[in-house]
């Protein structure tokens, strides 16, 4: 059976799965190891057409306005994008890594900012939540999710503890059943305007990576506020809010991870899951730079010196080539971390770094070009590349920074780990 999203997403209109744009099959396709099945083409097709309609034409406003995206979050509701991710017992589509990247990619193609609600949902607070929740725990807050009634948010940062995560000092202590949360949290995307914050915390008693666990707070509870929201360079759409928790009470169900004093071992499987979110902010920057390199195409092909268009000049042509290049290279190691986690799995961690390195420099590369094809029009708010530059920029920061993911990468490679390619030979013991 079809998931509904091809049938009944978009406002009831049904989308035309022709031959000539789902199922028509190449040999291309068939050698191509991460070609799309029909589904996932009709679902790129339904993200690509929300993009267009309803996400592009407003994406300067929210970055003028810094407006939270109310219109492409009921967009994306009503095409029923939200539940991707999310299993089909609690009212999703129950696809995974793969399909998230696909409406990722278009979603971010017009708009970062708006693209972002998307990756909450679909990487973020949900995806945990269904991994590693109870079953109470999923009842209560998937349907929420699939459904798009309510906003995720995700708080680990701290302003002494970002990059060091091990160092933060939000913190539970006992409260005859639950606990109470003490804590300040920084840089949180969409917290001011979300129900539900999945918080990473000390259990009593934690010191380093140890009893590091999680737990969700309805940010609706006493003690919870919105310390204030930072002004910013890009994604001016989706706000990063500091979060204040004064003494919030955590009931046994709220706790989503407990966090044991005498391992590491439930912050590993934490930030095993924020794999999900980097393949995610690598599928925003692919699609980011692949928007940029079409645009600026485009104008070349307009653009005319001297009687001719600029896209005649050779020079120009291997800037294209290298941003072509580039992004595809990026958008390739994205594919194999998204496919190397199979349906319901997590995406490995060495190719993610990869995926994740790779995507952000590329976005910056290409972006950055992209403005210069354009000249000064290129510098101008008026022309959209100068803003995807700007979202790019603060991708390349969250989620773990291009330098903390070159750290594993180098660390990684150096203790002999090799990524899933069959001409690295693996020299790590065991
Ligand atoms: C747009 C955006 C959205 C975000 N959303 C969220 C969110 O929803 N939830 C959340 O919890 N956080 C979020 N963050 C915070 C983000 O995760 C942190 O900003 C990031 O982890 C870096 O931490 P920091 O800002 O404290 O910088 P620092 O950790 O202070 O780093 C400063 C610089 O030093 C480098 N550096 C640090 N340590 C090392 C090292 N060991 N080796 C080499 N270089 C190093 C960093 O790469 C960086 O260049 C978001 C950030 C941004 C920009």
């Amino acid at each position: 059976m079809l998931p509904t999203f091809f049938t009944a997403g978009f406002t009831g209109v049904r989308l035309a799965r022709s031959p000539t744009t789902a199922c028509a099959t190449t040999l291309r396709d068939v050698n191509n190891p991460f070609a799309e099945t029909e589904d996932q083409q009709a679902l790129r097709t339904l993200a690509r057409e929300v993009a267009a309609r309803d996400l592009a034409p407003k994406a300067r406003h929210w970055d003028e306005t810094e407006e939270f995206p109310e219109a492409s979050w009921e967009a994306i509701r009503q095409a029923g994008l939200f539940g991707i991710t999310v299993d089909e017992k609690y009212g999703g589509h129950g696809f995974g890594d793969i399909e998230a990247a696909i409406v990722l990619e278009e979603l971010a193609r017009a708009d970062v900012s708006s693209a972002i609600l998307a990756q909450l949902t679909f990487n973020g607070p949900p995806r945990a939540i269904q991994h590693l929740g109870s079953e109470a725990m999923k009842e209560r807050w998937l349907p929420m999710a699939a459904s798009g009634e309510a906003l995720f948010c995700i708080g680990i940062s701290e302003t002494e503890a970002g990059s060091a995560v091990t160092q933060m000092r939000a913190r539970l202590t006992s409260d005859g059943d639950g606990y109470r949360l003490n804590g300040y949290k920084n840089y949180v995307t969409g917290g001011h305007r979300a129900r539900v914050c999945l918080v990473w915390c000390r259990f009593p008693g934690s010191e380093g990576a140890k009893g590091i666990g999680a737990v969700l707070v309805d940010l609706k509870s006493d003690g919870v506020t919105v310390a204030g929201t930072h002004v910013k360079m890009g994604l001016r759409g989706t706000s990063e809010a500091e979060l204040a928790f004064d003494d919030v009470r955590i009931e046994p169900e709220d706790i989503l991870s407990v966090g044991d004093v005498a391992t590491s071992d439930t912050f590993k499987t934490l930030i095993a899951h924020i794999n999900h979110e980097r393949c995610g902010n690598a599928a925003m920057c692919v699609g980011a730079a692949q928007g940029a390199l079409e645009y600026a195409v485009n104008y070349m092909n307009e653009r005319t010196i001297g009687g001719k268009p600029i896209a005649e000049l050779q020079g120009l042509q291997w800037k294209v080539a290298d941003m072509a290049t580039r992004l595809e290279g990026a958008r390739l190691l994205m594919l194999r971390a998204v496919h190397l986690a199979g349906p319901h799995g997590t995406p490995p961690a060495l190719e993610t770094a990869m995926a994740k390195a790779a995507a952000n420099l590329a976005a910056k590369f290409v972006c950055d070009e992209s403005i210069q094809l354009l000249g000064g029009y290129g510098y101008s708010r008026e022309y959209p590349v100068e803003r995807v530059y700007r979202d790019i920029r603060g991708l390349c920061i969250g989620a773990g920074t291009v330098e903390i993911q070159r750290n594993f990468i180098g660390s990684q490679v150096l203790r002999g780990a090799a990524p899933a390619s069959a001409g690295w030979r693996n020299s790590s013991p065991g």
